[in-house]
This record gives structure tokens, C-alpha cells and sequence, in this order.
């Protein structure tokens, strides 16, 4: 973390979480339309930013949930233990990526969604946006990893 003004903080609603991130680090942003993410997040889709568990520092105790993706990998869900805010996600297999929730974040305008997930269960009232790449289930988001993590 050299430049500074790169640093991009977030929170949870209460503040007993807090993190700090390397946007220059951020490998895509997605929106994703599956179903464990419209529970989790009580809405049409959650919106992630991937990036290496390395450029995130992160302050507080995250509780996690478990569950099993589409694609047979585990999804640990990190949220708040105090206000039940979803911080970041990761998958159990590839450990070293964050899936990073953009809307914690205290400022996201310098973000840019590059694809939508699992447009399938998108719902009527939160449509994908077409103009970027759409993915109807999984896009394969384990293997494409692996092939990036091959250059850190
Ligand atoms: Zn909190
Ligand atoms: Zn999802």
C-alpha cells in the first residue's frame, strides 16, 4: 500500500467492524442476482468486489455462515455479530480472494460493475443491467480465480 489517496475505507452499520482496501487492487466488481445473496442481503442482489485477502485490512470480529454454492464450493458469508451488517464473503476453496460488499463501503463512486451473476433468479423488480456482461448461473468465478491468482 504505497499511494495513499488509493485507500478506500468502509464499515458495518455500528462501526464494531471496520476495513480499509486497495481499490488499485480491486480485481472486478459483480452484481450477483442469486438467491443467497438476495437473503443475505434482504434485496434484488448483493454487490461484490473482488480482491486479494492481502490488500484488505480489516478491523473486528466478522461472524461467518457457511453454505454450499451452485458450483459445489463453500461460501462463507462474513457479517457484524452486533448489527448483522454483510461485510465480505469468500469461498472456503480459494481463501485468498475477498468478495468484498460494495455498499459497505464509505465511498463507491470510483467503482465499475463489470458483470451480473446468475441473472436467471433476477427478479422482475431489480433486472441485470444489460449492457454489461450477463452470466445466467455461475460464471465460473473459481476457475477464472485460480487463473488470476497465478499472477499475484
Ligand atoms: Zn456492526
Ligand atoms: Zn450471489
Amino acid at each position: 500500500m504505497k499511494n495513499d489517496s488509493n485507500i478506500q475505507s468502509g464499515r458495518c452499520q455500528c462501526g464494531e467492524i471496520t476495513y480499509s482496501l486497495d481499490k488499485e487492487k480491486v480485481i472486478s466488481a459483480h452484481h450477483c442476482h442469486c438467491k443467497d445473496c438476495q437473503r443475505t442481503t434482504g434485496s434484488g442482489k448483493a454487490t461484490i468486489l473482488f480482491i486479494a485477502k492481502k490488500y484488505v485490512d480489516l478491523n473486528g470480529e466478522l461472524k461467518f455462515f457457511e453454505s454450499k454454492g451452485s458450483s459445489g464450493s463453500h461460501v462463507r458469508r462474513g457479517f457484524c455479530p452486533n448489527c448483522g451488517s454483510g461485510i465480505l464473503s469468500y469461498a472456503k476453496e480459494i481463501s485468498r480472494i475477498f468478495y468484498v460488499k460494495a455498499g459497505t463501503l464509505d465511498d463507491s463512486s470510483w467503482v465499475t460493475i463489470d458483470s451480473n451473476f446468475f441473472t436467471k433468479s433476477a427478479h422482475n423488480w431489480n433486472m441485470p443491467d444489460k449492457s454489461i456482461k450477463c452470466f445466467e448461473g455461475n460464471p465460473s468465478v473459481i476457475s477464472g480465480i485460480k487463473t488470476i491468482l497465478k499472477s499475484f
